[in-house]
């Protein structure tokens, strides 16, 4: 049934039913059931179609919000679906994993006098359904061109870079060091935020399209990545950020210690049914101990659920600053508490106890200084505040940086940020290799998935343009 819009004022906010966390802690299935389709419709309906639409300017891919949430309203989902797909690649997985609350939805105008609307649930429900009713087709492009284009990581700025580019008719080739498509999609990001069967779909409708995969391929190391500028007509680099930030202190280098990626990537290899020696041994495996988690960000939400999940003893989050200047989602951090993860705010680790393996942390109370120049306060130690929590494992989570990729890659002329991340122009992402682009995380730093998304569309675009430059300029001679 169509509904009117502008329902916010007498239709409270209602997002999908949330499992208890009793139920959630035992498995890692996504958290929040489908929207029926009654309800999904009701809720696009609170949208009062602002003139200025504040959810649409920040949402990094500028997503048409108003004009799907009313199609859905009127019960026109596959237009909706349509229109959704127009500027976002995943809009499934963003519905699914997006900070919401900072990006379209706490910036919804009826934020100020009403609950929100509920637009990430929706954008989710929209995507689903039109897979469920096989409205998504493969990508068809309307001519074939001759150029090709090899595309280093499959995580989704290499991803939405392939569906562009191959829409357009070019010859794609994705390479990836692992065995699955996805990035950090399928084997960082946990099942119960973002299920896997999400991105395996993913995977085989970008095949269907006539993108080609070669996985387990290492570029610099087993394929040198001048193999592939000879192989292609142009390269981009979508490789991400994966060198973990490493924590100092006495017995730091304490067996027990472990990176939040390693954790998450066994936990992930597991529930997608690999053979995984390092969780069946224990060593990466929560089970029946008392865990430390350190980091206050989305990795460490991730690691600390992921530790409830495999039913630890206890599991304690350390983080330096307070629960309002946290980096991660409020909203992962209440589903963290929910779930029975203890927080232990202001407090960092001065030194890691054990003899042959970590048996504790001993932390410090901080507080919260004057603002830097940044804005952000400082932290400071409380002096004799030290304090112990008992610890079988410590994970690692402190967040990412990126990897040397002129000595990876063997360029010497690949240059660099001074983050490390490489250096683009931002209107062409060709790097100081010409004919060689970039996108993602190794150019922006540890972000977010849909910042991944718009950089790979957008140097998916500019690699387009060059091309019919060159074209031009040859038809011109
Ligand atoms: P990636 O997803 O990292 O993909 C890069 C790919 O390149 C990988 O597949 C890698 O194997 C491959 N690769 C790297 N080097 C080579 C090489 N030499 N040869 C071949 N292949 C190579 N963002 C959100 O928006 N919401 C979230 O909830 C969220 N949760 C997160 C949880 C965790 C644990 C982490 C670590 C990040 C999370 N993020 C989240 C951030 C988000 O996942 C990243 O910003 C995003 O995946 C970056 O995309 P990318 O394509 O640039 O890189
Ligand atoms: Fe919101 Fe993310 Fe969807 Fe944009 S892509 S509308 S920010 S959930
Ligand atoms: Fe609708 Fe909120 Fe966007 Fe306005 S800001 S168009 S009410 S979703």
């Amino acid at each position: 049934m169509a509904e009117r819009m502008l329902k916010f004022i007498n239709l409270p906010q209602q997002t999908p039913e949330k499992r208890p966390a009793e139920t959630r802690r035992g498995d890692f299935q996504e958290i929040y059931d489908d929207f029926q389709p009654e309800a999904a419709a009701q809720q696009a309906s609170r949208c009062s179609q602002c003139g200025i639409p504040f959810c649409q300017v920040h949402c990094p891919l500028s997503n048409n919000i108003p004009d799907w949430l009313k199609l859905t309203a009127e019960g026109r989902l596959e237009e909706a679906y349509e229109l959704s797909a127009a500027t976002n690649t995943f809009p499934e997985i963003c519905g699914r994993i997006c900070p919401q609350d900072r990006l379209c939805e706490g910036n919804c105008v009826i934020e100020k006098g009403f609950d929100s609307v509920t637009i990430g649930a929706v954008e989710r429900y929209i995507t689903d359904t039109a897979f469920e009713n096989n409205w998504v087709k493969p990508i068809a492009p309307l001519s074939e061109r001759i150029e090709t284009v090899g595309i280093v990581g499959s995580g989704p700025a290499g991803l939405a870079a392939a569906e562009r580019l191959r829409a357009q008719g070019y010859q794609v080739t994705v390479y990836d060091r692992h065995d699955r498509v996805g990035g950090l999609l399928i084997y960082g990001i946990p099942g119960f935020k973002l299920e896997k069967d999400i991105v395996l779909r993913r995977w085989k409708w970008l095949e269907e399209g006539g993108v080609k995969f070669v996985l387990n391929a290492d570029i610099g190391g087993a394929l040198p990545f001048s193999e592939l500028r000879e192989k292609h007509d142009a390269v981009l680099i979508a490789t991400g950020v994966y060198k973990a930030r490493e924590i100092g202190g006495p017995g730091s280098g304490l067996p027990g210690i472990v990176k939040a990626l390693d954790f998450l990537i066994t936990s992930n290899r597991k529930s997608l049914g690999d053979a995984v020696p390092d969780y069946d041994s224990g060593l990466l495996n929560a089970a029946g101990k008392d865990v430390v988690v350190i980091g206050g960000g989305d990795t460490a939400m991730d690691c600390v659920r992921t530790a409830i999940r495999q039913n630890a003893k206890s599991v304690t989050c350390l983080y330096r600053r307070d629960k309002q200047n946290m980096p991660g989602s409020l909203r992962e951090v209440k589903n963290a508490e929910e779930e029975g993860v203890n927080f232990a705010w202001l407090s960092a680790p001065e030194m890691f106890l054990g003899d042959d393996k970590v048996t504790g942390v001993r932390a410090m109370r901080m507080h919260l200084g004057l603002p830097d120049a940044s804005g952000r306060q400082s932290v400071e130690t409380i002096e004799g505040s030290s304090f112990t929590i008992k610890a079988d494992v410590v994970i690692k989570a402190l967040g990412f940086d990126p990897e040397e990729l002129p000595i990876a890659f063997n360029e010497p002329a690949l240059k660099l940020t001074g983050w490390g991340t490489l250096k683009v122009n931002p209107r062409s992402f060709e790097t100081s290799l010409p004919g060689v682009f970039a996108a993602g995380d190794i150019v922006r730093g540890a972000s977010l998935v849909v910042w991944a998304i718009r950089d790979g569309r957008d140097a998916a675009a500019a690699i387009h343009r060059q091309f019919q430059a060159a074209r031009q300029a040859q038809a011109a001679e």
